[in-house]
């Protein structure tokens, strides 16, 4: 990422399954630096903006800048590289890999046309001692997992130090987006406050953060930003610095505490 105005727009996004409109015309800018909430009921189309702006659904209609640069209708991929990075609602993890091999899997992308090679390469990453292992090592430690997390299978790690070991692995190819969905979800209080003093780490890196999240006293105490998606569109946004529109606070009132 670089010093320039690197701002978030998404513009008009309309998604369609079938006859079912989940999203229509999204509209929404996310504040470089800034961490925005976007909340909303259970099948308000969340999860499904997130894979708009990821590439992994391709809306009918509209467009998404970062800064200055286009980037809609380019793959995954491409979209990856050009510094959008995601977690899963479900983390999506290799379970046999360690978590360290699992965060080096971020830096995969940035070599294209080498990934099945290095995918080969993997079990000596450990021994090479190169820069994406250090780089990778680095990420470990910054989001806070244990050094036992070096060699032990993610399967055997509890949800929440899955939920870092994926924000690790999007954060190591040093997205200037990065896409959250429901990252506290069956997570305790500490864990959530964790998770949370992390977000707020990643953010002075200068990362613009979108987290799907229903738990009040998170978004309250975290998020710069509310984002409300009712009947696939933004009814609402505003900084949670000062008093909240009667809309979000209504909402937030209301809100499930985590959905199923
Ligand atoms: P949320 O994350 O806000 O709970 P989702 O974005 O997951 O909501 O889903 C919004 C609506 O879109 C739901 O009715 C869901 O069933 C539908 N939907 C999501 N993804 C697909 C898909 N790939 N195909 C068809 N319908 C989908
Ligand atoms: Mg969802």
């Amino acid at each position: 990422a670089t010093e320039q105005k690197m701002v978030v727009r998404i513009e008009d996004i309309s998604v369609r399954f079938g006859a079912h409109q989940v999203l229509s015309g999204v509209t929404l800018t996310l504040k470089q630096g800034a961490l925005t909430g976007l909340v909303g009921p259970n099948g308000s189309g969340k999860s499904t903006l997130l894979n708009a702006i990821s590439g992994f659904i391709q809306p009918q209609q509209g467009r998404i800048f970062i800064g200055d640069k286009d980037l809609s209708g380019k793959a995954v991929h491409e979209l990856a590289l050009s510094g959008i990075g995601r977690t899963f609602q479900i983390p999506q993890l290799i379970e046999d890999a360690t978590a360290l091999e699992n965060i080096s899997l971020g830096l995969l992308g940035q070599r294209p046309g080498r990934i099945l090679a290095s995918i080969f390469r993997l079990p000596r990453l450990v021994q090479q001692g190169n820069d994406d292992l250090h780089r990778s090592l680095a990420m470990l430690a910054e989001v806070g997992l244990p050094a036992s997390a070096i060699s032990t299978p993610v399967a055997e790690l509890p949800l929440g130090l899955k939920r870092i070991v994926e924000i690790g692995r999007a954060v190591v190819a040093e997205p200037t987006l990065l896409l959250l969905d429901e990252p506290a979800a069956g997570l305790n209080d500490e864990e959530r406050l964790q998770l949370g003093h992390l977000l707020n780490n990643l953010k002075k890196r200068g990362i613009t953060i979108l987290v799907v999240e229903h738990n009040v006293p998170f978004v309250m105490q975290f998020c710069d930003d509310l984002a409300l998606l009712e009947a696939g569109q933004i009814s609402c946004h505003a900084a949670t610095s000062a008093a909240l529109p009667a809309t979000l606070l209504d909402y937030l009132n209301h809100a499930p505490e985590q959905s199923k």
